[in-house]
């Protein structure tokens, strides 16, 4: 049995029973709340690891939910949006959401992002980790500051470096451009998303086998950039 809670806070009743049942069958515990006022009473009196948050709420804006929540509470926030939100999406995660799923989604993928914001709680991204990060043939030794793909080292810039390894920490969760601007080139620059096209290119030339079908640098159409999780 899974020892994680998970706070299921939306609206439609079929979409949270289609949930409930999934998290139960995966051997997750669950409690429900049908608003953002119901979910912040159930927050302050419930252990809950992780809110599975539908930004289209009766009572509250989502992303003033998000605010609010990020204020005195830590734990994963999977936001759940329906579709043509890009960039309700970009901003749930700028706010401090961890992920997204897009309705409709399948129960594979629910639990799929569910396991990568669990398998993220309580990681500083600030900690370093001396150890070596691996996604599929490609892996990066932090502590020799090397890549290898298929056992061949690979030679980045620094620049590249950089991007890699925010992605490696982040492994498997999508990042918004505004993030990885903030993160690599420092706050202020994140509005150049020329830059980061580039330097993603670029870094697709050396770690992808074919650049233009990525295998790893996933881009989340005008959300941000995922480095897929392959295991
Ligand atoms: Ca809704």
């Amino acid at each position: 049995m899974n020892e994680r809670q998970i706070l299921i806070v939306e609206d439609d009743p079929q979409i949270r029973n289609f949930i409930q049942y999934t998290l139960k069958r995966e051997g997750y515990s669950s409690l429900t709340a049908g608003t953002a006022q119901g979910a912040m009473s159930i927050l302050v009196r419930e252990r809950v690891d992780v809110v599975l948050l539908d930004l289209g709420l009766p009572d509250y804006d989502g992303l003033e939910v998000i605010h609010k929540l990020r204020q005195w509470w830590d734990g994963g926030i999977l936001v759940v949006s329906a579709r043509d939100q890009d960039r309700e999406k970009a901003a749930a995660l700028d706010a401090g959401a961890d992920d997204y799923l897009t309705k409709p989604f399948s129960a594979t993928e629910l639990m799929a992002r569910l396991r990568v914001t669990i398998r993220h709680l309580g990681r500083s991204s600030g900690t370093p980790q001396s150890c070596v990060l691996r996604t599929g043939q490609l892996t990066m030794d932090l502590d020799k500051r090397l890549v290898t793909l298929e056992g061949q080292p690979i030679h980045l810039t620094p620049m590249e470096y950089n991007l890699l390894q925010l992605l490696f920490r982040n492994l498997g969760k999508v990042l918004t451009t505004k993030t990885i601007l903030n993160e690599i080139y420092g706050v202020g620059y994140g509005t150049d998303t020329q830059a980061l096209r580039t330097l993603t290119a670029a870094l697709r030339r050396r770690i992808e086998k074919t650049p233009a079908v990525p295998q790893y640098l996933i881009t989340e159409i005008g959300v941000g950039y995922r480095l897929a999780d392959l295991g």
